[in-house]
């Protein structure tokens, strides 16, 4: 077990402010591998203030500067790419070959993307007899949750960077190591102290306090709604800017003539992989009523070969979350959903380690509590509809919209329906992920959208001087 010390202020370790410690326990072995400071109140105002006093300088940068050291940050993280990997699998306790193709490969690129988009990006437009400048907002605080501890660090830090914003960060307390080395790689990469700031901590202490300081100019958070919300109304009374990346619930929609297998098969690596812990999952599969039976069969066989601590399903992060996601797979019987594959029992032979069986559930209608909330974990639902209108119906039917996917005979087809769903990134048969597209929530699943040039705006002002 390692002691780590320091919060990382103004471009150096510093002891944390006070005494209090987090333990970061291995979700596979449920071991304590590490401890990190929990910060305070006086850690976060430190930080902020490093980042302020950071601003003006790093704002006046020209963006070739800025494009050089995130150049530099993205080479710094790639060289550590078995660090992080291991990293990530020991804290989330994701399984190795994807920590390295996801956990650790997925920023690389991101933090590509925004050294590239620098080369282009114009910071400066006429309108009429206007010109108008897009400047950076100031301080960001940021705030990222656990299930791709990296990459929801990577997809704010790297933006705001590119913009000419500086930054304080508070990840989520599960994940707080790979967060340490992401500060090492801003190191090495040779920002100016302060444009990088972290304090690892709770979120009710350190993550209140840095979303409701006067010196954070944007907020930016994502994890789960609830915290969002307050976060949202915290920020909003302070008229202070707000990015939220909350929850999911997306449908991934199999219209008659499409693929039918490979929609499944695919469908169902989407909601196992990372064990379920994916806002954008397409944890509801929408088939026709014609086809429902044998999708069913399909996805309990695609199931099976998800073995939990083989090398597709590691365990889900915590205690707390293999608890709330056993109690919905009980939910789901209660409410008389058919179970078709895994339980809420431990799986055989993993009395250890937060693992849960992957769960296949049929027979859910719409309104039952598993097709409505957010379960993150290896969890589907199976849904029959009648009709195109009765699948649109089902998709939009629930609070959140954040992504989703649609399956027809032709592109044009699935594109019709697409454009009628209330979400914020649809996958047309298969399509293939796109870091440079924009990706954010309708409904309750978020304000604002992350990623390529559109995740570059949301840091940025415009001021219009008229001649
Ligand atoms: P959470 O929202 O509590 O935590 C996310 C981040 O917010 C963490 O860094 C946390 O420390 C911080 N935080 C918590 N309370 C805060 C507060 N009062 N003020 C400021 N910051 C605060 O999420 P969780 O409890 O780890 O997970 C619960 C559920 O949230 C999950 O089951 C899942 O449904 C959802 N979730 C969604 C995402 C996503 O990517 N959208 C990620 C993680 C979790």
């Amino acid at each position: 077990m390692k002691a780590y010390d320091g919060m990382y202020i103004d471009g150096a370790w510093r002891p944390a402010a006070g005494d209090e410690r987090i333990e970061v326990v291995n979700p596979a072995d449920e071991q304590v591998i590490a401890t990190v400071p929990a910060g305070t109140a006086q850690d976060v105002d430190e930080a902020v203030r490093a980042a302020r006093a950071a601003f003006p300088g790093w704002a006046a940068t020209a963006p070739a500067e800025r494009a050089a050291r995130i150049a530099a940050l993205r080479d710094a993280l790639a060289a550590r790419r078995e660090e992080i990997a291991g990293t990530v699998s020991a804290e989330l306790g994701a399984p190795p070959a994807f920590s390295r193709a996801v956990h650790a490969d997925l920023p690389v690129a991101v933090a590509g993307s925004y050294a590239e988009l620098l080369g282009s990006h114009e910071f400066e437009e006429k309108i009429g007899n206007s010109t108008v400048f897009h400047e950076p907002v100031g301080v960001v605080g940021a705030i990222t949750p656990w299930n791709y501890p990296l990459h929801q660090i990577v997809a704010k830090a790297a933006p705001a960077f590119a913009a000419g914003c500086t930054v304080v960060l508070k990840p989520a307390e599960d994940t707080p190591l790979v967060a340490r080395l992401f500060a090492e790689a801003v190191h090495e990469a040779g920002f100016p102290a302060g444009v990088f700031n972290l304090v690892t901590g709770r979120g009710p202490v350190a993550g209140q306090a840095l979303a409701g300081h006067e010196g954070v100019d944007l907020v930016s958070f994502t994890g789960s709604t609830a915290v969002g919300r307050q976060i949202a109304a915290t920020a909003g009374a302070a008229v202070k800017r707000v990015a939220l990346e909350l929850g999911g619930k997306s449908a991934n929609v199999i219209l008659p003539g499409a693929d039918l297998a490979k929609a499944v098969n695919v469908g169902i690596a989407n909601v196992f992989s990372n064990a379920g812990q994916t806002c954008s999952a397409w944890t509801r599969m929408l088939v026709h009523t014609e086809q429902y039976d044998e999708a069913v069969a399909l996805a309990a066989t695609a199931a099976a070969k998800y073995v939990p601590g083989g090398d597709r399903l590691g365990p889900v992060v915590s205690a707390r979350q293999r608890d709330r996601v056993r109690g919905y797979i009980r939910r789901g019987i209660e409410e008389g959903a058919r179970l078709v594959a895994g339980g809420p029992d431990a799986p055989e032979g993993r009395s250890t380690g937060y693992y849960i069986r992957p769960t296949v559930f049929a027979d859910v209608t719409p309104g039952m509590t598993i097709a409505q909330e957010e379960i993150f974990g290896p969890v589907i639902c199976v849904i029959r509809y009648e009709d195109e209108a009765d699948a649109l119906r089902i998709a939009n039917g629930t609070v959140y919209g954040l992504a989703g996917a649609v399956w027809a005979a032709d592109e044009a087809t699935a594109t019709a329906f697409a454009r009628r769903m209330d979400t914020g990134q649809v996958d047309i048969n298969g399509g293939r992920f796109n870091p440079l597209a924009p990706f954010g929530g309708y409904k309750d699943s978020g304000i604002g959208r992350e990623l390529g040039a559109h995740g570059l705006t949301e840091y940025l002002h415009t001021k219009s001087l008229q001649f």
